[in-house]
Formats: C-alpha cells, structure tokens, sequence
C-alpha cells in the first residue's frame, strides 16, 4: 500500500504526462500556435499542476509544468505560471466539480465568436447533449483581472466558454472531458461555419430540443438550453444580432461617446 506522500508523487507525475500528452494534441490540431494556450490539473485541495509561461506547447516537457498553491504561487523553484492563470483558479474556486482547465485558441470557435455568431446548442442535437451551453463572454485584456471578472458568471452555468477576440475556456472533471469538450467546440464551430456558408441554417425543432432534455435528465449530462434564449446561430436564435432601431441606438451612442472624447 503506497504511503500518502508516494500517492501524491504518483498523481502529480500522472498529471504532468497527461498535460504534455494534451498539449502535444492540441499543438498537432491547429488549437494554439506558438506559445499559446494553457492547461491545469487540480492535484488536490491546495495543489495545482499548470503550464509555464512562454513556453512552445508542442516542444514542453513534463518538468516544465509548475506546482502552485490555491492562489496560484509557486511552491518550488522553476519556471513562472501560465499568465492566465487567474482564469484556471477562478474555475476551481467556483467549481468543486471542475479538477481540470484547458485554453486554448481555436480559430473557427474564435471567428465565429468575432463574428458575432454564438454556438448552435440548437442544431446540432449531440452538441447538446456533450456540451450543453456554450457561452460567449465580452472581450478582457488577457493577462489582466479582467478576464475571471468577465468568465466568473458564464463558468458557473457552463462547461465550454469562448471569450471573444481571444480563445476557448474549457472545464471538465478529468483532463480527458475538458480536452474532448475543447474538440467538440470547435468540431460544433466548423460544422455551424460550414452550414451557414451553404444558406440558412434551420434549429432543431423546440419538440426534439425537449426530448433531448429529457435523455440528458434520464443520463445526469450537461443541461440543455432553454428556447434558444442564449443562441443566435439560426433565425429562431432570440440572441441575434439587434434589430434596425437597436442598431441606430448603438451607433448613435458610440458616436456620442467618440464626440465627447
Ligand atoms: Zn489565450
């Protein structure tokens, strides 16, 4: 029987095998370039296995990953967090389900969202049932307190977030759910780009979104969004892009404030 301390040495080098394995994956896949993106793993209560800073996520190696406390310092020598970080804790803050956090920058999740263009929750029914709301919060500065002061609301109520002009958030109780949810974000992404490039894009009829409902239930999956309320992928979507006199308002609101300045 292993002691405690060897049990802890055990997880954190299955955590730090796992990471490089993800990163790798997500490089290979044309989610991050460079030395985008971040991942974690929560190794315990006040434990935390994260990416560095600045380092190329197809070239890192399992010593590279850095073991912080719950507020996110250091706990040995080394290379320096991600600079993301803030939003890696504020997931496990609010989340005790959440023991893993993957970001990333997945270009047609992140073009859709630039574009104004939410996830079709919707349409596609097995989107639905493996995703279940995708939610876009307002642009932050990354780096910066302003990111997990826009995520904080939208992580409590879903487990795949995009943040606009920037990347994807993605949660998950394992590294494996968190990544595969980062996978169906963006496979969900390419195919509403790909539809909506061909012509108008019909919702799943409100009757099968309800039957869906129902099997997500019967299964404890992730909760499948009500009416529309937070999509705007097809005409049905109540989230579509404001009408001819909300329109005339922002932009007559924008010109004020560019006039006052
Ligand atoms: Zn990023």
């Amino acid at each position: 029987m292993p002691s405690p301390a060897q049990r802890r040495a055990d997880e954190e080098a299955e955590g730090r095998r796992q990471i490089v394995r993800v990163c790798r994956r997500m490089y290979e896949r044309g989610f991050i370039a460079g030395t985008d993106g971040n991942v974690s793993v929560r190794l315990s209560e006040d434990r935390l296995l994260i990416t560095p800073s600045g380092v190329h996520k197809g070239d890192l190696l399992e010593e590279d990953l850095v073991v912080t406390d719950r507020e996110g310092k250091p706990l040995a020598g080394g290379r320096r967090p991600s600079s993301e970080i803030l939003m890696h804790l504020l997931c496990y803050q609010l989340r005790d389900d959440v023991h893993a956090v993957v970001h990333a920058h997945p270009v047609h999740a992140v073009a859709l969202a630039m574009a104004g263009v939410s996830l079709a929750n919707c349409i596609l029914p097995e989107s639905c049932l493996s995703l279940g709301l995708i939610l876009t919060a307002p642009y932050s500065t990354p780096g910066t307190e302003e990111v997990p002061a826009a995520l904080r609301e939208l992580v409590l109520r879903a487990d795949a977030v995009l943040l606009d002009r920037h990347g994807s958030l993605t949660l998950g109780r394992s590294l494996t759910v968190a990544y595969n949810r980062l996978e169906s974000v963006e496979h969900t992404a390419r195919i509403t780009h790909a539809a909506r490039c061909l012509g108008e894009v019909s919702p799943l009829p409100e009757r099968q979104v309800e039957k869906l409902r129902e099997v997500a239930k019967r299964y404890g999956w992730a909760t499948i969004p009500r009416g529309c309320d937070e999509c705007n992928a097809c005409p049905n979507g109540r989230a579509a892009a404001p009408d001819r006199e909300g329109l005339q308002g922002q932009i007559e609101e924008a010109v004020g404030r560019y006039l006052k300045s």
